[in-house]
């Protein structure tokens, strides 16, 4: 079985989605950046405060403070049994000191589970999305529609666009994420770690294929 696993995948190839039902069916800890930065801004620990310095002054947090506060959590004992890496890493230098301190603490990556969809697919799920102002259910256009158009069926909310669910916004936002994450791709391809899935097929049978092959 594969337990220390990296999940990569362009916004709306159904990374979330995938994320949550991993983690109802296997032991995995789930490491998003984001929680993790705010768990040790939280807890003021010494990165904690040191990531909380450079966001107070509206700077991006260091490779160095993101890394170290990596370790300190792939280092505890709740990931003893797996965990799910989901935004990081973004970079090669990152992907390197994430291969240099797995090897440290003796916790190697398994595989890298990526999502892959062609755009013009992203572009049609993502700029269909509408979200309910009053109490945030999401909904689209075509596939999950309202009972009534532009009316939330839980709260009765006005439905609204988020202002980077554009077309515009998300060719923009594909293209970076296209360019930042192929050197990626290509370092984990080359270890053999790479595993492509197509996203298309729908959430329950990506699932069902990840799964499988995590299990193996
Ligand atoms: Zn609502």
């Amino acid at each position: 079985m594969k337990k220390n696993i990296i999940l990569m995948g362009p916004p709306g190839a159904g990374k979330g989605t995938l994320a949550k039902q991993l983690l109802k069916a296997f032991p995995f800890v789930h490491i998003s950046t984001g929680d993790m930065f705010r768990e040790a801004i939280k807890a003021q620990t010494e990165l904690g405060k040191l990531a909380q310095s450079y966001i107070a002054r509206g700077d991006l947090v260091p490779d160095e403070v993101t890394i170290g506060l990596v370790r300190e959590r792939l280092s505890q004992d709740d990931c003893a049994n797996g965990f799910l890496l989901d935004g990081f890493p973004r970079t090669l230098p990152q992907a390197e000191a994430l291969e240099k301190l797995c090897e440290e603490i003796k916790r190697p990556i398994d595989s890298v589970v990526n999502l892959d969809c062609d755009n013009e697919e992203l572009i049609r799920r993502i700029s269909g999305r509408r979200v309910c102002k009053i109490c945030g259910a999401p909904y689209h256009i075509i596939t999950m529609k309202p009972k009534v158009e532009g009316v939330c069926d839980a709260c009765g909310g006005p439905l609204f666009q988020r202002p980077d669910d554009n077309e515009e916004a998300l060719k923009v936002r594909l293209d970076h994420y296209v360019h930042d994450t192929k050197p990626l791709l290509e370092f984990y391809d080359r270890r053999n770690l790479l595993v492509n899935f197509n996203s298309l097929v729908g959430s329950e049978q990506l699932f069902d294929e990840v799964r499988l092959y995590l299990e193996k």
